[in-house]
């Protein structure tokens, strides 16, 4: 590891300030990505920027139709709330998947997001909730947040500060997880809300995606059998050691279904 100078911020504009006098620092969440990229030598900061000090970046609230999840939450904090299991019963499942116990009690809601792992958990609950992420400067989308592999709308110096997750009619997540990282090969998250059907899957290509098909095709009958037909051409979609891309194009339809099938039963 490189050296680095060390800051704990106290607020987010303390943070906001902090990275703006340093010449090339990093936020640190729960570490989970950063500080293992720094011991390989993959990222070296000159300043690392602590936001564990600050309380009002953690916390949970149900209001006027939404979930508000702040971005220092940790998985493990999503999964054991009694709110979120009651508002969005898959969202706190999703939570529960990430990862081991050490994981989940590091690992952040924010930093998941700003990472933008291709195979990350969180961004197929974002797209598929029509979240909406909440930043130092604005308001951004989902579906215009998660912009390619690793890669995210955040301006430098923007620092994540919460997640509002509207409530769903009905939604499920189902992955199929690589057994050793439990990291998705391809993770369907389906909701059904008042505004329309949304369908996102994770890990299968370089960034999360929706299926728009998969969307009209639930629009018209909520069912497995629905979406059961639907492949998303593997053209687009990765091929590593775990899965060739043909093999993710399968998972993605059988995902789907499932997810389906465990939404009618939530
Ligand atoms: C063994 C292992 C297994 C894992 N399995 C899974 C899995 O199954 N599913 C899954 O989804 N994830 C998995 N993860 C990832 C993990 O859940 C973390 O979410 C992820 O590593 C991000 O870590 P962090 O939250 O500690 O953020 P950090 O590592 O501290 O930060 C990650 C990045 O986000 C930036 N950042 C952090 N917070 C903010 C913020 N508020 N605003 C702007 N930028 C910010 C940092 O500067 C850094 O660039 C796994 C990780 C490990 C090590």
């Amino acid at each position: 590891m490189h050296a680095f100078n060390y800051h704990k911020a106290s607020s987010v504009a303390d943070a906001t300030a902090k990275l703006a006098a340093s010449e090339d620092a990093r936020l640190l969440a729960g570490g989970q990505t950063l500080i293992a990229a720094m011991k390989m030598r993959l990222s070296a900061p000159s300043d690392v920027i602590d936001l564990g000090g600050i309380g009002e970046l953690r916390g949970i609230k149900v209001e006027g139709g939404s979930v508000m999840i702040g971005a220092m939450t940790t998985h493990a904090a999503v999964a054991a709330s009694k709110e979120v299991a009651k508002a969005i019963p898959a969202l706190a499942l999703l939570a529960g998947s990430i990862g081991d116990p050490m994981v989940r009690n590091m690992g952040t809601l924010g930093g998941s997001v700003a990472n933008n792992d291709p195979a990350a958990d969180y961004p197929a609950a974002l797209v598929g909730l029509g979240a909406t992420v909440i930043t130092s400067k604005r308001k951004i989308g989902a579906d215009q947040f998660f912009t390619g592999m690793f890669e995210t709308a955040l301006e430098p110096g923007e620092i994540i500060t919460s997640i509002s997750f509207p409530i769903p009619k009905r939604a499920a997540y189902m992955k199929f997880k690589n057994p050793a990282s439990r990291y998705a090969m391809v993770g369907v998250f389906v909701a059904e809300s008042a505004s329309g059907m949304r369908v996102a899957a994770t890990g299968a290509g370089p960034c999360v995606f929706r299926i728009p098909e998969m969307e009209k095709a639930l629009g018209k009958s909520f069912s497995p059998d629905a979406v059961k037909g639907i492949k998303v051409s593997a053209g687009n979609l990765n091929t590593d050691i775990h899965a060739s891309a043909e093999y993710r194009s399968h998972l993605i339809t059988i995902m789907a279904q499932r997810a389906v099938d465990q939404a009618l039963k939530a």
